[in-house]
């Protein structure tokens, strides 16, 4: 693991890399940005600080390569490129560098990662794209990009699964097992994925122990990847609706689903999350938008997302240690046959696996793709009460 002792406040750094976004304080008091972050204004000492979105631009002062470090992960590394830049908004950061970038003076564009300890660093990648800019091999340490990866999605049957596999195959996967709950059927859009080379259907039903650790047993020490975006939907809240049947098949695979899955893929990804570049890197899960804050036309099953949610931060807690990225996927409704009476908008499968990709090429670890989910979470962190109230109306 790379150092990932961190103070409170420098949390603010590492909670916006989360979500892709590279923040920094500001001071309302005298208006200087700063780094690193601290309890007041390094100018003014004003308490007032303020989280602010930052574009990144600066100029490379002077960079230097590493041949030794007292550190075992970065000793694993060397040589390790870094560098000195001054931001435009006005702080000097020292940043990892990324292996296009030129000889100082350079202008770059600095942003925030995640590091496989969890924890935000600053890398410095050049001003403008670069062939193979995404194969740098400092910068992989810090995504989970598909790329030469091998990949296990657990439910091809849905459009969403179909979108993913595809999107996954372009974006170079090296190999993708598809899940398939009743390999004795075909189902819509089947000959389309067997036809992508990259692919071999497997049969895996996520309500199946037996047949989870069987699956486990045969792949499990192979997989760098593993999207779990088995889910089962129906359209009902609590008073239009008898008995817990369709609640319980909701919860079987949206939650014990996930536990399930974890169970038996977990110790082999936690296992090799070290392993070079063959390691295992990141473990996504599709949840929803409605884990956050119930919508009560599909209460029950906005409720085992919100169980699957608070079971995915105990799977990152324990994969953490381990170097592999847990990546939750927070989607507004997708354009699918069980939000056919919802009215637009609504994200395309295509747009959310497309998303995903994103995400796992940027380091990100929690995603609202789409224009309701990143209007869904705005409102969630301005006012947690106003967002129940608006979607109960
Ligand atoms: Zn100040």
């Amino acid at each position: 693991m790379p150092p990932a002792a961190r103070s409170r406040v420098a949390l603010g750094l590492t909670a916006a890399a989360a979500l892709g976004r590279f923040e920094l304080q500001q001071c309302r008091a005298c208006g200087m940005v700063q780094y690193p972050p601290r309890e007041a204004c390094q100018s003014c000492l004003s308490i007032k600080l303020t989280w602010k979105a930052q574009t990144g631009e600066g100029e490379l002062l002077a960079s230097t390569v590493l041949h030794h470090s007292n550190d075992l992960f970065f000793r694993e590394r060397l040589p390790w490129r870094l560098g000195l830049i001054r931001l435009a908004s006005g702080p000097a950061v020292v940043a990892h560098l990324h292996g296009d970038v030129p000889a100082a003076p350079a202008m770059v564009r600095v942003a925030a990662r995640l590091d496989r300890a969890g924890q935000a660093v600053l890398v410095a990648l050049p001003d403008k794209e670069t062939p193979h800019m995404a194969d740098d091999r400092q910068l992989r340490e810090f995504t989970c990009d598909p790329k030469f990866r091998k990949i296990l999605v657990t439910d091809g049957k849905t459009a969403t699964g179909q979108a993913l596999v595809k999107a996954l195959a372009a974006a170079g996967a090296d190999l993708i097992w598809v899940g398939h709950a009743e390999p004795w059927k075909k189902f819509s859009g089947f000959d389309e994925l067997e036809k992508i080379p990259q692919v071999t259907l497997v049969p895996l039903d996520v309500t199946d122990s037996k047949n989870v650790r069987e699956l486990a047993a045969e792949i499990g020490g192979k997989v760098d990847i593993l999207v779990n975006n088995a889910e089962y939907h129906r359209a009902f809240g609590i008073s239009n609706r008898q008995g817990v049947e369709t609640a319980r098949a909701e919860m079987d695979v949206n939650y014990f689903g996930l536990l399930r899955l974890a169970q038996e893929f977990g110790p082999a990804l936690r296992s090799r999350g070290a392993d070079g570049l063959a390691s295992a890197v990141a473990w996504v899960n599709l949840l929803s938008v409605y884990a956050l804050a119930n919508f009560p036309p599909h209460g029950t099953f906005s409720a085992s997302k919100a169980a699957a949610h608070s079971l995915a931060q105990c799977l990152r807690a324990e994969m953490r240690p381990a170097g592999v990225r847990v990546v939750n996927l927070f989607p507004g409704p997708i354009d699918d046959e069980w939000n056919q009476l919802l009215p637009p908008p609504k994200i395309a499968p295509q747009a959310l696996a497309n998303a995903l990709v994103k995400a796992l090429r940027d380091g990100i670890e929690d995603v609202y793709p789409g224009d309701v989910a990143q209007e869904w979470l705005e409102r969630w962190r301005d006012n947690p009460k106003a967002l129940e109230r608006e979607l109960s109306a």
